[in-house]
């Protein structure tokens, strides 16, 4: 049966639904630990997904609970999705899904990206002293001040249920995140550079301090589990 319909679009090719093609490489998706409620950021308890994909807006809801829909973005990943899980098995293929740097953005875009001591772009920069401060603190309240850059984390990463749906990316500007990155890092390395199973969480945090004052944040929490090929779908529980 010939597709007569397809001439529809001759005279209005604009309106020509776009075709989808999903390769099991590209970023389908990301992970939010937050959103924006009016013009004030506000923390989540459990994952925030967004996509373009209607297909894995639904996967990600059956998967992971809460229900697909539209919001505010000039962005393609127009759908989004409040989950019920604070914690996701995910695969890890190598470090080199793991993407740590110092960023700042101005109106001119990145305006300082370094590593903490170099340059890292522009590339006839690369390699310069930054002129970033050394103690954490210091650094810290220059990003809070909005003269320093603040951590940029990106991970990518595969659903552990699901690894066909596509690669997810998490960022994250979180120093909590920073000062265990290391760590993450050497835990997926010791795997050769294979791929690895791991927990992608947000960990609430209260606790009051010395001085009797109550702090409470909500961080994300990188764990590696094993070897991503040791492990079977029916042990891959998504809530922790
Ligand atoms: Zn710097």
């Amino acid at each position: 049966m010939a597709n007569n319909l397809i001439r529809l679009w001759d005279t209005d090719p604009d309106s020509k639904p776009r075709e989808r093609t999903r390769f099991a490489d590209d970023i389908v998706g990301r992970f939010r630990s937050g959103r924006l409620v009016g013009k004030m950021p506000e923390a989540l308890n459990e994952w925030r997904v967004t996509t373009g994909d209607p297909e894995v807006a639904d996967k990600i809801a059956a998967l992971m609970g809460g229900s697909a829909a539209e919001w505010e973005t000039d962005k393609e990943d127009n759908l989004e999705i409040l989950t019920d899980a604070p914690s996701v098995r995910i695969v890890i293929d190598s470090s080199a899904d793991i993407d740590a740097s110092m960023k700042k953005f101005g109106f001119q875009g990145l305006e300082h990206h370094c590593d903490g001591v170099q340059i890292l772009s522009p590339e006839e920069e690369k390699g310069d002293l930054c002129g970033c401060p050394e103690s954490l603190q210091d650094r810290k309240d220059r990003a809070r001040s909005g003269k320093g850059p603040k951590p940029s984390i990106d991970v990518t990463f595969r659903l552990a249920a699901d690894p066909e749906l596509g690669k997810f990316r998490f960022n994250s500007g979180s120093w909590s995140l920073v000062n265990v990155l290391h760590d993450v890092f050497a835990a997926v390395d010791a795997y050769d550079g294979r791929p690895v199973l791991a927990s992608l969480t947000i960990e609430h945090v209260a606790y009051t301090t010395k001085t009797g004052r109550d702090v409470a944040f909500n961080m994300p929490v990188i764990k590696v589990l094993g070897a991503a090929e040791a492990a079977q779908p029916a042990d891959l529980p998504m809530a922790a």
